[in-house]
């Protein structure tokens, strides 16, 4: 069999209330039962921190995993209002999102994102590190240029050991929420950028690291985008908050 593609829901701040939440769960329970294992345990739900625990124990028999849409960079220390990796990985988080262009846009910086990554290593977590936040120009050489940079600033502060236990998403900023995908071509091209940049640094054993796509993701268009190719999955923002969508695009990717 395939290596499983990832279906990676972020719920972002949805789900607003406990009720909401409890719905939610229902429902995606109910969706994810005609999953054949490997559909399910290729699923992994981001929500907001406060419902991790909930997640976690009502998917305990589901085989889904449960992760962060962010952590902080310190392992400790007076941090108001902060969550530490340590914390997520307690309740039984499996990983953690980070660098994403929403928590970029709020000045959090790429060095801020390494140490986030590193820590998030430390306690057990999977980082799902978002990249091209800075890529500005739809021109593929510029893109390229900008990612392949972001990706060798990330890799090289990793040693052999870190870096494989890290996924990426290449996430084009203008794509995220705006019902707009890059051509499937183009996809291809920017993911093997990231692929490239982490065996140039890191060497042929990295050649598996999971390169996912993320930017207004559809149980429409995701086969188009990732069956063909190298692409190891998809991150999945405005679509995961139907649980339905999470379970369609699990059984299309993995048949
Ligand atoms: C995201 O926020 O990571 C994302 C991919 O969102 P959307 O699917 O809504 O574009």
């Amino acid at each position: 069999m395939n290596k499983p593609k990832l279906v990676i829901g972020n719920i972002k701040m949805n789900l607003e209330t406990s009720q909401a939440r409890d719905e939610y769960i229902t429902n995606s329970l109910e969706a994810f039962r005609g999953l054949s294992d490997s559909q399910k345990s290729a699923i992994v739900i981001c929500p907001p921190f406060l419902y991790i625990e909930s997640f976690v124990q009502a998917y305990k028999f589901a085989d889904v995993a449960v992760g962060g849409q962010n952590a902080h960079q310190e392992l400790r220390g007076k941090n108001t209002g902060e969550i530490s990796p340590k914390m997520l990985a307690s309740i039984g988080a499996q990983c953690v999102i980070l660098g994403h262009s929403e928590r970029r846009a709020t000045g959090e910086t790429l060095e801020q994102v390494i140490q986030k990554v590193i820590n998030a290593i430390l306690t057990g977590l999977t980082p799902i590190i978002c990249v091209g936040f800075t890529v500005g120009s739809k021109d593929a050489q510029d893109e390229g240029k900008i990612l392949k940079d972001e990706v060798n600033e990330i890799v090289s502060a990793l040693n052999a050991q870190q870096v494989q236990k890290v996924i990426f998403a290449y996430e084009p900023v203008w794509a995220i929420g705006s019902g707009k995908t890059p051509t499937p071509e183009h996809i291809h091209t920017m993911t093997l950028v990231v692929r490239k940049a982490i065996v140039g640094v890191h060497g042929p054993d990295t050649k598996e690291i999971p390169v996912l796509y993320g930017g207004s993701i559809t149980t429409e268009n995701v086969r188009e985008i990732c069956v063909q190719s190298h692409i190891d999955g998809v991150l999945v923002g405005g679509a995961s908050l139907d649980p339905a969508n999470l379970a369609r695009m699990s059984s299309l990717l993995n048949q």
